[in-house]
């Protein structure tokens, strides 16, 4: 006993309490006199008694309610009682909360210290136990948790490693590790010859290991491979699970990719005889869900590189340019023709910035103006005559991708017809005017009879067709080839009203109403006059041309922050549906105009070229037999223009 074992008396001050407290300090105990619930309380907190004596009536208060609170508290410190009386119903009540023993009276010295001794060296068992538990509780706790650390990392190898070597041997060493096995192997099932062979394997001799064959008709792998369940065992005579192969203690888990087992994650003592645990098995069987994530996982790499490999390869063929490029603008993929197009070489561009990789401003230029205005169309010429038609457009959670085509070759045809044309309505020029002239002479020359009369106006009709042809063709001409580059700065709404002053005649014949809409104080535009009243009259002309009778015409001219809109509606023909496509393109007509309509299918072309030479925009909504809206885009005059 230490000298300083406390005892705490919770006794009236009494006779009774004065030999108690004699007696125990006779006895070689220290005592403290806690007279009421209070001083008990307090002297609980400050020191730490090795028995508690509580009366069972102190001061007033119920003993047995007082070693109850004390108990919940203090669950090893033995609480004694003392009762006046031997009172088994009240002794009773009191082993329910838990007091280890009772005093009385007649009370003798020799028993007061024994009954004490007594409880006091059962609470120290009572303690040695407790510790000796904990200490247990914690080494098995540390070993889960070192456990799970252990399956923690190898879930981290998995995600992280597509080495499917690497990841299989961890798997195989984790569980060496954690069982305690002396060896452990990850068979894999060779289908075409119903064989398992060694995927990966530890403590096992390389040669071994990799002649490894079993098949699996008599044997326990087999077994574990037919059934689908694990096979756990241990013996005191080892067991034969391959010839020339005897272990004491195994468990062989399956590995299962759905309803198919493709194998078995196996450890095994083969010198000593110690035996695996239920926690082993269940161990195993995680790590054998792991190894079949790993060979999932590798076989699905395996998928997307081989589909990627045929992605490569597709893209690689394909004679148009091609990058593919992420939000950041890193190149995700880079085709031959696009590399030829910047003549760069072969090496692997993946990952790398688009402007790090092409030294090209107009190219940049495109892929920036393209944000706003994506799958347009652009045209890029390089140095070396090269023309390609460039096209860049988002690809939604990827990025986007650039595409050029090569147009070199159409642009030079396109050329060597504008030079043909060219050529020839400057050859037919200077006849046409001959004729015209002479024709002219003829009336003047000497009296023309009525019929003569009929044929020389025929003549002269056909002469001036010819001429608004061959006009129309020099104009397009001149237009396409950027001579009229000079431009002013326009009143656009004064030319429109010109030209509807000019048609007025021929809608008032045709009894057709037109409804005018123009925005007072219209902006300037920056333009080439004659060429502006070119578009306007050949809009104009046509609604009026291709309306029926009765028909009603509007013509609307308003502008939106920097950008005129000039719209010509119309209800007459409408054009069909496969027409419209190529409405803009010379000499096309579309399939429904009148036999008898005069014209020749250049006007709409030269409207066209028109806008795009002032930076505008034109397209066309039409339905057959409900009318058409051609509608012009084109920018406000500025003065940084100039
Ligand atoms: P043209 O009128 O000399 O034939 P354009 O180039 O001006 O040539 O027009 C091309 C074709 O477009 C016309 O032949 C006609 O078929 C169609 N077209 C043009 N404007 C209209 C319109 N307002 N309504 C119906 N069809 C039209």
């Amino acid at each position: 006993m230490a000298k300083t074992d406390l005892i705490l008396l919770a006794i009236d001050s009494s006779p009774t309490q004065d030999l108690l407290e004699r007696a125990l300090r006779a006895a070689g105990y220290v005592v403290a006199h806690t007279p009421d619930a209070e001083s008990l309380n307090r002297s609980l907190l400050e020191t730490s008694p090795v028995a508690l004596l509580v009366a069972h009536n102190l001061n007033g208060q119920d003993g047995i309610e007082l070693a109850k609170v004390v108990l919940e508290r203090f669950p090893t410190l033995p609480v004694l009682l003392y009762a006046d009386e031997d009172n088994y119903p009240l002794f009773k009540k009191a082993i329910r909360v838990g007091v280890s023993d009772f005093l009385h009276p007649p009370l003798r010295i020799d028993d007061i210290v024994h009954i004490i001794k007594e409880n006091q060296k059962r609470a120290e068992q009572m303690g040695d136990w407790v510790r000796r538990e904990v200490r247990h509780s914690t080494a098995s706790l540390e070993k889960r948790m070192n456990e799970l650390e252990t399956l923690v990392k190898l879930g981290q190898t998995i995600n992280s490693s597509l080495d499917l070597d690497n990841v299989l041997t961890s798997v195989v060493t984790a569980a060496v590790e954690l069982t305690g096995a002396e060896e452990g192997q990850l068979l894999l099932l060779d289908e075409e010859t119903n064989e398992l062979y060694m995927r990966a394997g530890r403590n096992f001799e390389e040669n071994f290991a990799r002649t490894f064959r079993l098949p699996i008709r008599d044997s326990i792998a087999g077994q574990v491979v037919h059934s689908g369940q694990p096979v756990s065992f241990c013996q005191d005579s080892p067991s034969k699970i391959k010839t020339a192969y005897l272990v004491y203690a195994l468990i062989y888990v399956p590995l299962r990719v759905g309803d198919h087992v493709i194998g078995v994650l196996g450890v095994d003592n083969r010198q000593n005889k110690r035996p695996f645990t239920q926690q082993h098995e269940l161990l195993m069987s995680v790590l054998a869900d792991y190894a079949v994530n790993a060979i999932e996982n590798a076989q699905f790499f395996q998928q997307t590189e081989q589909e990627r490999q045929k992605l490569d390869t597709t893209i690689n063929n394909i004679q148009d340019g091609v990058i593919l490029m992420d939000v950041e603008k890193k190149i995700l993929l880079i085709n031959l023709a696009a590399r030829k197009v910047f003549g760069l070489g072969l090496n692997d561009l993946t990952g790398q910035l688009i402007n790090k990789t092409i030294d090209n401003d107009e190219f940049f230029e495109i892929l920036n103006s393209s944000i706003e205005n994506p799958f347009k169309h652009h045209e890029m010429t390089f140095d070396d005559g090269r023309v390609f038609r460039i096209q860049h457009a988002p690809i939604p959670e990827i990025g986007s991708v650039v595409t050029f085509e090569e147009i070199t070759h159409l642009k030079m045809i396109d050329r060597l017809k504008s030079d043909f044309i060219h050529t020839i309505s400057h050859d037919l020029r200077s006849p046409l005017t001959a004729i015209m002239g002479y024709v002219e002479l003829l009336g003047r020359v000497g009296p023309l009879n009525d019929q003569q009369k009929q044929f020389v106006s025929h003549v002269q009709n056909s002469a001036q067709n010819i001429t608004a042809l061959v006009n129309d063709l020099l104009d397009l001409g001149r237009i396409e080839a950027g001579f009229d580059t000079h431009k002013d700065e326009v009143a656009f709404d004064k030319i429109v009203q010109h030209t509807l002053d000019n048609v007025n005649q021929q809608v008032l014949e045709k009894g057709q109403v037109l409804s005018i809409s123009i925005e007072e104080s219209l902006p300037m535009l920056r333009g080439n006059p004659l060429r502006l009243r070119q578009l306007a009259d050949n809009l104009i002309v046509n609604a009026v041309k291709y309306t029926p009778r009765s028909g009603s015409l509007t013509v609307n001219l308003s502008h939106e922050t920097d950008q005129v809109i000039f719209e010509v509606i119309d209800n007459g023909l409408g054009i069909p549906p496969a027409d419209q496509p190529h409405i803009f393109e010379k000499f096309y007509r579309a399939s429904n105009t009148p036999q008898n309509a005069p014209g020749s299918g250049l006007g709409l072309a030269i409207v066209k070229s028109i806008v795009e030479s002032h930076d505008g925009r034109i397209w066309l909504e039409s339905a057959v037999g409900q009318g058409s809206k051609f509608v012009v885009v084109l920018p406000v005059y500025k003065q940084e223009d100039d």
